[in-house]
């Protein structure tokens, strides 16, 4: 079924060429795959200097105590300066770094220079409230330019952050707070998200009278909501760093001092503190952005809508559009308030060039409705980038098309947390892109899909996407515990790093990325992947969003169950709905590929950061009590399925 599948996805048609005017002023060309075919090592070495060194690292990479990697270990940088100061003496100072877009409607703009003097001040403020090099800031902002300024106030003084999404509970805030072991957390008296504020400090509140050795909190007034305060341990940012010099001094740390532990989405499991360090990680972040995204930070203006809180933030909104000296979009709210074309009327206020998003949200766009996005003037829109999960053909092409204006690339990239920079993505002066592939490594990664026995499959061959060299940006363990970064990563395939990912190679050798390893069915013996079912049904006209999982069934080993949300005119008790959906997948797909059951629901569990948690419909499906959701981004979407589910019921 998987080939047949895939040659129903690769029509000749859906195909796109680069536009010939991107791809003659692209930043990086076709001869960046073979440069670094040539001499990988030689060429991160090249990309490295992209950064300015306090001193040149000569080491390229130490691998002699894998998987325990060195990046350009005897080079010296700090990463702040990296990001502000050297675009400053460059004589950028006034471009525009950040354009804030408040949910209100208030805005900022803060330039080059001003971006300087703020982190310089933010700084001075955390030095005198005792963070040292290597200590651990927890932050815990709305997407407010505070989080990038805190972020970047770490690194310049060689502290480490730890960024918690601001919609994470109290509970979820003590045990980061508690295994980082951080000593001051950074937080606000709110953000405002769906039309109203929402508080932020009270979490903190709670979550410190569950753990030690936070002796300061530094609070953003950005709500002026009420906030509880705790003598001599809080502390109003504009009052404290308000009053610093905007004269800092960067120093110069090792390329291996830790810039950041973040954890993961937790979309799988327990979350995982992954380290990321400083000189390969931002070699990386810079040159990634640079490539995948063509930033001509002179005349672009990118836009990244993700939360700092995750790692997208990290690498897309701070460090590498930073690095590069960009004009970037960093918008408070979400995409419907006050209305359904917020994105678009932020797109057309700032003449965003380079948009970068989630398949998550362009589902939900296309659920609303192509009229929207219709009535905003999209033409400055030049690159289009997706990133959070497989996108389906049918997402890709309703986003070049409706937001694209069926010009712009999509570059669809994957990359993890555990990656810190993107590894697979086609480049949009150079790929002929296919909807629904992440296409290829870059140039410098090796990625490649093996079978069980670590042989690498054939093309039009699937198994496991693995890693086999190591890269710039990759973690360097999971804090304070190497032996699970080893069995969780090192130890499934020998020498290679085990993603987790399921993945198929296409008869050119592009890689289509399947789910979770864990997410794979095996339905009477065949391996079915989600990604394809949940494809096949988001392509049948009344299904907006699909998750399927394989539950237990005592004949086939597993049966495949389908929970789909409908688009508005689709009615949920239309009997024949079901079975039309059954045959669609049939049809596209193979008879072993149609859902045994299909439950139409109204919500979708779906983590902080969008992902669909699959491993709770499991246990819907297979009738246990659901697992922890401590990581949903909406814990009463459970109860809300499990009400509205028919009492067990199954079609042949
Ligand atoms: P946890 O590891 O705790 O379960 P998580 O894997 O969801 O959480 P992230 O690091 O945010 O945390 O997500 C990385 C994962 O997201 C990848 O392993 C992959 O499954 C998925 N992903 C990201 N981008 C893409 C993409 N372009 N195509 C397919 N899958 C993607
Ligand atoms: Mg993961």
């Amino acid at each position: 079924m998987s080939n047949e599948s895939l040659a129903n996805l690769l029509k000749e048609e859906r195909r796109f060429a680069p536009p010939a005017d991107l791809a003659a002023n692209a930043n990086v060309t076709a001869e960046a795959y073979e440069q670094a075919k040539a001499d990988r090592l030689g060429f991160w070495a090249e990309q490295a200097r992209r950064l300015t060194w306090a001193t040149e690292p000569t080491e390229i990479l130490d691998w002699s105590n894998p998987p325990f990697a060195k990046w350009f270990a005897d080079g010296k940088l700090n990463v702040a300066y990296n990001c502000v100061d050297r675009h400053v003496e460059a004589g950028n100072g006034d471009r525009v770094a950040i354009h804030f877009e408040g949910e209100p409607g208030d805005s900022r703009a803060i330039t080059y220079a001003e971006l300087k003097d703020e982190v310089s001040r933010a700084a001075n403020a955390l030095t005198e409230l005792g963070v040292q090099a290597g200590d651990r800031v927890a932050v815990y902002l709305p997407m407010i330019p505070e989080a990038v300024i805190s972020m970047l106030a770490c690194a310049r003084i060689g502290a480490a952050h730890s960024v918690v999404f601001g919609g994470f509970s109290a509970d979820a805030i003590a045990t980061r707070i508690q295994d980082a072991d951080a000593k001051v957390v950074i937080t606000a008296d709110g953000g405002y998200r769906r039309g109203k504020p929402s508080a932020l400090k009270p979490a903190v509140d709670d979550a410190l009278t569950r753990v030690d050795g936070v002796a300061k909190v530094l609070v953003v007034k950005r709500t002026e909501q009420d906030v509880a305060w705790t003598e001599g341990r809080d502390l109003w940012w504009h009052e404290v760093v308000g009053r610093q010099s905007a004269e800092h001094a960067p120093q110069a740390f090792d390329a291996e001092q830790p810039l950041f532990i973040l954890y993961t989405s937790g979309t799988t499991g327990k979350p995982k503190g992954i380290l990321h360090t400083s000189g390969g990680y931002l070699t990386q972040a810079s040159y990634t952005h640079h490539a995948v995204f063509d930033l001509k930070p002179e005349t672009d203006v990118y836009w990244c809508t993700a939360d700092i809180g995750w790692v997208t933030g990290h690498s897309y909104i701070t460090y590498g559009p930073l690095s590069n000296g960009a004009t970037q979009v960093i918008y408070e709210g979400t995409p419907d308030t006050p209305h359904q074309g917020r994105f678009w009327e932020i797109v057309q206020k700032y003449g965003v060039s380079i948009l970068y998003t989630a398949p998550t949200a362009i589902r939900t766009f296309m659920k609303w409705g192509d009229d929207i996005p219709a009535k905003f003037d999209l033409s400055s829109l030049r690159v289009l980038g997706s990133v959070g999960e497989p996108i389906n053909p049918e997402a890709w092409v309703w986003y070049r098309k409706n937001i694209g204006a069926d010009t712009c690339p999509v570059v669809d990239t994957w990359w993890q947390t555990e990656t810190g920079a993107i590894m697979i993505s086609p480049l949009p002066g150079v790929t002929e892109t296919k909807p629904g592939s992440a296409q290829r490594a870059l140039p410098g990664i090796s990625a490649t899909v093996v079978d069980d026995e670590a042989n690498e499959v054939p093309n039009g061959g699937g198994g496991y996407l693995v890693l086999t060299e190591p890269w710039p940006s990759m973690l360097r363990t999971i804090w304070g515990d190497d032996q699970r970064f080893i069995d969780t990563y090192w130890s499934r395939f020998e020498g290679k790093y085990f993603a987790g990912d399921g993945a198929k190679k296409d008869e050119d050798g592009d890689i289509w990325l399947l789910g979770r390893v864990d997410d794979v069915m095996l339905v009477s013996g065949h391996n079915i992947s989600t990604t394809e079912v949940e494809s096949a049904l988001v392509s049948h006209p009344a299904v907006a969003e699909a998750a399927v999982v394989g539950a237990a069934d005592e004949t086939t080993g597993q049966a495949i169950v389908a929970f789909v949300i409908l688009r508005g005119s689709a009615n949920a008790e239309d009997e024949s709905l079901v079975s039309d959906l059954r045959n669609h997948v049939g049809a596209t797909l193979g008879p072993i590929a149609k859902p045994k059951r299909i439950l139409p629901v109204a919500e979708l569990p779906k983590t902080r950061s969008g992902k669909i948690m699959r491993r709770l419909l499991r246990d819907v499906a297979e009738n246990r009590a659901v697992g922890d959701v401590t990581t949903l981004a909406d814990s009463s979407v459970m109860d809300l399925i499990q009400a509205e589910l028919p009492a067990a019921s199954s079609e042949d």
